[in-house]
Parts: structure tokens; C-alpha cells; sequence
């Protein structure tokens, strides 16, 4: 018995040395995050949880995986100002790639309903909002991989009932050029898939593709000029997809849907058979 007070009394001082030395930063503003585990945060998270877990279950905002801890979890990593100012999709939303829709009469959006494209569905968590483009931008160019701790956290709570339902064998993040990693030390697509693994078990793979061409950011240029921007731009690794039936695609944000299209024809070609992906924010609403 007191074996056990006293390893809890040990593991509590541990962490109140480890968040003294190396204080926890709110995932979106930066700031560091006092301790906030009091009654009325945490209520009022829990009001919230509850209301986002009822309804419509096919969309990825009203998950119903029960996932525990949620509200303890993410009062270390988000403070509760931006917490309240994230824009997250609701529905009606498209059923294709996710997007949320202005008219809720339409099944998918005007893009999903004039492209044919090769994935089977997708989604994503945030509206591209002013908050979670400063959120993201700190993850990819400022070094701030810990942000996603807090994204794998927020995709859980509101797709988890999606992927449990997809159920992946694999999770593939987009990938960046060598060159680009080289510079950036990381692909931030294979962070945020990595966080999704601690939470759901699903191995991320992240050699069965690779980007062998240097691409144009897709959202400045038309139709033609994406499709020619990303000809021959990726590879796939056979031997990597062995097994492999369903994946889900990860990235940090869905702009025209070219990249991830051009991927999951590829993937398809491959033998893959399901091709799902997540991506943290979307940056239009149609
Ligand atoms: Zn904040
Ligand atoms: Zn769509």
C-alpha cells in the first residue's frame, strides 16, 4: 500500500519538476500554460465535449468514441482563450473531402462535384482561422513540433468514430522533398501522423511514397498548372505496401485536394484498396 503512495507521490513530483523546467506552451498562441485543472475549466470543456458528441455520426465533428482523459489532456496543451476561439467544421459538411458547406441541401462541395477524385473520403478538424494558421505555421517553420500532441488529441475527439470505422492498416503522411527535410529537419505530416499512432496504435508508414519532384505551393496556381506542378512528383515504394488494404493520408492542411488526389491515385495503382485521409484544417468553406 504504501509502496503505492508513495510511487504516485514520486510520479506527481516528477512532474511538477518537469513543468517547472520545461513549461508547457499553449499549442496555438504560444504562451506558456499556467496550471489551469481547476473545477470551472474543466467543467466547461466537458459541457462542450458532450454537446460535439451527439448528432449526425456520419460527419467527423460529432464523433462518438468515448476517449478519456480528453479534458485533463488538453488543458496542458491548448489555453483556454484559444481553446475557445478555434474554429472547428460542423456540419453540414461535404462528403467527400469534408469541406464545410454554406447550403445544407448539397451533398459535396462544387469541387467534389466536378472533380472525380481518386481517394474515397476525407476530412478535416479546423477551419483555416487566423488562430490555427499561426498554430500551424509555428509547427512547420518555427520548430514547434510539440503542437502535435494537442492536433492527435483534437483529430481523436472528432474523427475517431471515423477511424475506427475505416479501420487502416497504415497511416501515410503526405511527404515533403529530401531537400525540404534536410532544411526543415522534419516533415510535419509525419509528426501529426505520429501523434494519431501514440493515440490509435496504427503504425504510420512513412517510406511507401515519396515526393522525387520540388513542388509549387498547389492553392497559387489553376487547374492545369497544379496538374502539371504535380506530374511525376511523388513515388511509390512497393515492397513498403505489402499487406497494406487501407490507408488513411495525413496532412497539416487541404487546399484544392490535388496533392492528396494525385497520391491516392498512385496508392491505387499500387494495390491499395480504401483510401481515407485526415488533415488538421481546411482552408476554404464553401
Ligand atoms: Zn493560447
Ligand atoms: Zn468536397
Amino acid at each position: 500500500m504504501y509502496k503505492g503512495i508513495i510511487k504516485e507521490m514520486s510520479s506527481r513530483v516528477a512532474s511538477v519538476i518537469i513543468n517547472t523546467l520545461f513549461p508547457r506552451r499553449c499549442a496555438v498562441c504560444g504562451k506558456i500554460i499556467s496550471n489551469r485543472n481547476d473545477d470551472k475549466y474543466n467543467k466547461k470543456n466537458a459541457d462542450k465535449s458532450r454537446k460535439k458528441y451527439s448528432g449526425n455520426e456520419s460527419t467527423c465533428q460529432n464523433s462518438e468514441r468515448e476517449y478519456t482523459g480528453e479534458n485533463e489532456d488538453k488543458s496542458r496543451l491548448i489555453c483556454s482563450e484559444c481553446e475557445e476561439g478555434l474554429l472547428y467544421i460542423k456540419e453540414p459538411t461535404c462528403k467527400k473531402c469534408g469541406r464545410q458547406l454554406k447550403d445544407e441541401t448539397k451533398v459535396y462541395c462544387d469541387s467534389c462535384s466536378m472533380a472525380q477524385f481518386s481517394f474515397d473520403r476525407g476530412i478535416s478538424v479546423f477551419i483555416y482561422g487566423d488562430l490555427i494558421r499561426k498554430s500551424i505555421h509555428d509547427f512547420k517553420y518555427h520548430n514547434r513540433r510539440e503542437n502535435a500532441e494537442f492536433y492527435g488529441m483534437a483529430i481523436m475527439e472528432n474523427c475517431g468514430k471515423l477511424i475506427n470505422l475505416w479501420q487502416p492498416d497504415a497511416l501515410i503522411p503526405v511527404p515533403i522533398h529530401k531537400k525540404r527535410y534536410i532544411k526543415r529537419g522534419y516533415n510535419q505530416s509525419e509528426v501529426l501522423a505520429g501523434s494519431i499512432t501514440k493515440y490509435t496504435g496504427v503504425r504510420t508508414v512513412s517510406d511507401a511514397v515519396c515526393r522525387i519532384k520540388k513542388t509549387k505551393p498547389q492553392k497559387n496556381l489553376d487547374k492545369s498548372e497544379r496538374e502539371n506542378n504535380l506530374r511525376n512528383a511523388f513515388a511509390v515504394k512497393m515492397s513498403k505496401l505489402e499487406g497494406i488494404k487501407t490507408v488513411i493520408l495525413i496532412d497539416d492542411i487541404y487546399t484544392t485536394g490535388s496533392t492528396i488526389d494525385s497520391l491516392a491515385r498512385m496508392l491505387r495503382a499500387a494495390g491499395v484498396q480504401n483510401i481515407y485521409f485526415i488533415c488538421l484544417s481546411t482552408s476554404v468553406t464553401i
